[in-house]
């Protein structure tokens, strides 16, 4: 079966204004940020199903009609779609996050039940028994955090800074994780003693555009900035701009970010797609908890060159991301022209996007018409044509079919 699909919106701080109304042509919009758009059955903002010309909330559809998951879901995964799909406009830095092993989720979870802290508290970091993998798509220019970089590259970085230079001599005395700890509890006159002489001495140059955006000072700059950080409240995860790879990612490049990596998307548009949970663990540019002992021991502290997945420009219809590291999700990109027709067969529950352009999916005596930003849930063991009416693409979140 197949059935259109309404997903919500997340108004968070961080996200733009128009981006995500302007691609999914919304007539009125609220006053506020338009940070993401979810289609999937997350309990806290459940996409809606439109059923015999009533719109359901899928959540509660497939708690009374858990076999249109499929089988194979359902064995692995329980009556719960697994994965989330969600279009993200990022125009300040989301809060610097890593995400936990399903081991240590259960551990986490386990400990926090017997603390007795509730699961909607302020200092509850783990809310599932679920791990985060997750991938993501950018649709602009995108920047983000990801992973830590080499020793080398890190002592390099913060020995070019006079005020950095001593936590370069600690790392080559002691070990990073040590230093990484000590930099996530320090007080505000060390950071201070840390970041404020980059920040008076490059300010100038932020402001007149000179610095370049793979110099972490720009991004110390920005963030200031964009997350309005003042001076005497300082944030320890600026310090992690000298640590983590900054990326960047063209239009149409992918990345994925497993278990343990630390990250933080830093600005642009892209699509996600991730496991469903929400076990986020902080460290930093942000107001909310951080939990420093998780972080310390989840964090994973080696170091990566960051593995960019081209933008995929062969010409197979569908085309299959690779994350092959996990089960819980995959993502195929459909691109489509004026009749093209695809056949599709969904081994489990999937969520089709129309990115841009429309097109018709047939499933014999049903067919439903999708255009730019509409999107269709299509229950297991179905098979359907999908026929494109104009140029564009769509994604598809299904899950691997081993
Ligand atoms: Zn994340």
């Amino acid at each position: 079966m197949i059935f259109k699909l309404k997903g919500t919106f997340q108004h968070y701080d961080w996200g733009g204004e128009s981006f995500i109304p302007n691609w999914l042509k919304l007539k009125e919009t609220e006053d506020k940020p338009y940070a993401e758009y979810w289609l999937g059955a997350h309990r806290l903002a459940p996409s809606l199903i439109e059923f015999e010309g009533q719109w359901l909330e899928l959540d509660r559809v497939l708690d009374k009609a858990p076999k249109l998951l499929g089988e194979k879901s359902q064995g692995k995964f329980g009556d719960e779609l697994p994965f989330l799909l969600k279009i993200l406009d990022v125009k300040s830095p989301i809060s610097i996050q890593i995400h936990p092993t399903a081991a240590e989720a259960k551990l986490g979870y386990e400990q926090e039940d017997e603390m007795g802290i509730p699961l909607t508290a302020y200092n509850r970091v783990y809310k599932d028994h679920n791990h985060k993998a997750e991938m993501m798509i950018a649709l602009s220019d995108f920047w983000l955090l990801h992973g830590f970089r080499t020793e080398a590259n890190i002592v390099e970085t913060l020995r070019e800074r006079e005020s950095l230079k001593q936590l370069a001599n600690h790392i080559e005395r002691r070990s990073l994780a040590s230093v990484y700890a000590e930099i996530m509890q320090a007080d505000q006159s060390q950071l201070a003693e840390w970041l404020l002489p980059i920040i008076h001495s490059k300010r100038e140059d932020y402001q007149q555009g000179k610095l370049k955006l793979d110099d972490p000072d720009y991004w110390v700059l920005f963030s200031m900035d964009s997350l309005q950080i003042s001076e005497d409240k300082l944030d320890a995860g600026l310090v992690c701009f000298y640590l983590f790879n900054i990326v960047h990612l063209e239009k149409g490049e992918s990345v994925y970010q497993g278990a343990g990596f630390p990250h933080a998307y830093l600005r642009g548009q892209s699509i996600e797609l991730m496991a469903n949970s929400d076990n986020i663990i902080r460290g930093g540019l942000t107001k909310k908890y951080v939990n420093i002992p998780a972080l310390l021991n989840t964090i994973d502290y080696r170091e990566i060159t960051p593995k960019i997945i081209p933008a995929y420009e062969g010409d197979e219809p569908l085309y299959l991301y690779p994350t092959s590291e996990i089960d819980d999700f995959v993502m195929q990109r459909f691109e489509f022209k004026p009749f093209d027709e695809e056949k599709f067969t969904a081994t489990s529950a999937t969520i089709l996007l129309v990115m841009s352009g429309s097109l018709y999916i047939d499933l014999g005596d049903d067919s439903i018409y999708l255009q730019q930003g509409e999107a269709a849930f299509i229950s297991a063991d179905s098979e359907v044509d999908i026929i494109g009416e104009t140029d564009g693409y769509a994604v598809i979140a299904t899950l691997p079919c081993e």
